[in-house]
């Protein structure tokens, strides 16, 4: 469709004739002159009063292209605030002003260490950071429809070596040949959080006059702990499904996560002089042979994972994260610590990869005399693998996916894991889906892919007035 100039404002027309002429403006924006800059937010809302029907397939792509450059601008913005663990005060306050200036009521969960502690299903670190929120929107909807959370979340994980990235990891670089925005937490999941609030702007200011609530839940802590969906739905309104908007490409969805867990050994040895180091034990060497024993033991478990997880390589997971010992001088070390991360698909669980690790050490231990010098601190996070049940759920998203010319999606498991294990303790159906293609997440030069942006918009939107209903 050719570009042309937006119209005038004009403050007494009604938003359904206004959007009539969405469909012809460029989503292009010139940097130099905003010649083709959208329509203020302000103006949509102020004519929001007047419209008297239901939005139409047409009146969604016409205000997402109108809405588009702007949203990209927005990305752009956030990537540009670091959001790390303990440091997210500043996103939290750039997204809740986003959602006061859409006019939202914003209700705020902050993350007290003291009160997280008490609570079974919550997962350390606890921080206690002030002035640290997750935070929900609910749109009411006129009734008789089903409720919808869609949640994303605010927190990113560190930026590594800075020097490593091709742009600086908080640059929000665009590259505009290849469509792609460059920065930690372009994918993972600024991206999503753009998706919630561009929807929430549809909901509200087109409007989409649904029959059922849509909750948004920006949370903290995904990355690290999971606690920030534990606060909104403990405190905060429930719904009748959710979906979470991070980590997938457009043909692809989640419904259930692998087990993970974190834990540390801690293995002593004998001291003895480094002249004379075969009569002592040292931790150290020691300690790297019981280390790739435990990984033997459970990378072994490959051969004989279940017939779903066969589309992995390795579902059985153990990653060395840390290794540490010192010797004192000129003696061998006698104390040796590491620190793992591992997954594990069904029908294993906590238990069962906790039994089959501690008896691995423990044969190590027995062939090597090192009975009793060997502690396990299973202290870390710890996740029991997830299914979400959503088959209503997902028919909507295949349905409205092939309504949007996506074709069919391939909804499975994956070995991450997500903030679903709340939805489905809190016995809420769930899925993982979007925010679209984009690569490098916890490494250097993550990035999405922005013509992703308004697709993922546009299908959630069909989604959310399929599984909400339309008044009208
Ligand atoms: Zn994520």
């Amino acid at each position: 469709m050719p570009a042309r100039r937006p119209p005038e404002p004009d403050r007494r027309e009604t938003l359904s004739s206004s959007l009539g002429e969405f469909h012809g403006w460029s989503s292009r924006v010139s940097a130099k002159d905003g010649a083709d800059d959208p329509p203020p937010l302000s103006r949509l809302r102020g004519e929001r009063r007047t419209v008297r029907r239901t939005a139409s397939n047409q009146d969604v792509q016409g205000f997402v292209a109108a809405r588009e450059q702007h949203w990209h601008k927005l990305l752009q913005e956030l990537i540009r605030i670091p959001s790390t663990f303990k440091c997210e005060q500043a996103m939290v306050a750039r997204v809740a002003a986003h959602l006061e200036s859409l006019g939202v009521g914003i209700r705020r969960f902050p993350h007290y260490s003291h009160q997280l502690k008490d609570q079974p299903a919550a997962q350390p670190p606890f921080s206690a950071a002030p002035g640290r929120y997750s935070l929900s929107a609910r749109i009411p909807g006129s009734g008789g429809g089903r409720s919808l959370i869609l949640s994303t979340h605010m927190d990113v994980v560190p930026e590594g070596n800075e020097a490593e990235w091709t742009h600086p990891p908080f640059s929000g670089h665009i590259d505009e040949p290849a469509g792609v925005i460059y920065g930690r937490g372009a994918t993972d999941d600024k991206a999503g959080v753009v998706a919630a609030l561009a929807l929430l702007e549809i909901i509200c200011h087109l409007p989409l006059r649904l029959r059922g609530d849509v909750i948004c839940q920006f949370v903290l802590e995904d990355e690290i702990t999971g606690n920030g969906t534990l606060l909104c739905l403990k405190d905060g309104p429930r719904a009748d499904a959710a979906f979470i908007i991070d980590g997938t490409r457009l043909n692809r969805a989640i419904n259930q996560h692998a087990g993970n867990v974190e834990f540390g050994i801690v293995l002593k040895g004998k001291p003895a002089s480094v002249g004379v180091s075969h009569v002592g034990v040292n931790a150290a060497e020691m300690l790297a042979r019981l280390v790739l024993h435990i990984r033997d033991a459970v990378f072994a478990l490959n051969a004989e994972r279940s017939e779903l997880w066969k589309q992995f390589p390795s579902p059985f997971q153990i990653s060395l994260q840390e290794i540490e010992s010192v010797g004192r001088q000129l003696t061998v070390p006698d104390l040796a610590r590491a620190r793992f991360y591992m997954t594990f698909p069904p029908p294993f669980t906590l238990a069962s990869m906790r039994e089959l690790v501690t008896e691995s050490a423990a044969k190590f231990c027995a062939a090597y005399g090192l009975e009793g010098l060997v502690r396990f601190d299973w202290d870390g996070f710890a996740v029991e693998p997830i299914m979400a049940e959503c088959p209503s759920l997902e028919a909507v998203l295949q349905e409205c996916a092939t309504g949007a010319g996506l074709g069919s999606i391939n909804i499975g498991p994956s070995t991450g894991t997500s903030d679903m294990r709340h939805f489905v303790a809190a016995g809420i159906p769930c899925l993982l889906y979007g925010p679209g293609d984009g690569g490098n997440p916890h490494r250097m030069d993550e990035f999405y892919k922005l013509a992703d942006l308004s697709k993922v918009i546009l299908l959630y939107t069909a989604v959310i007035q399929r599984w909400c209903g339309t008044a009208v």
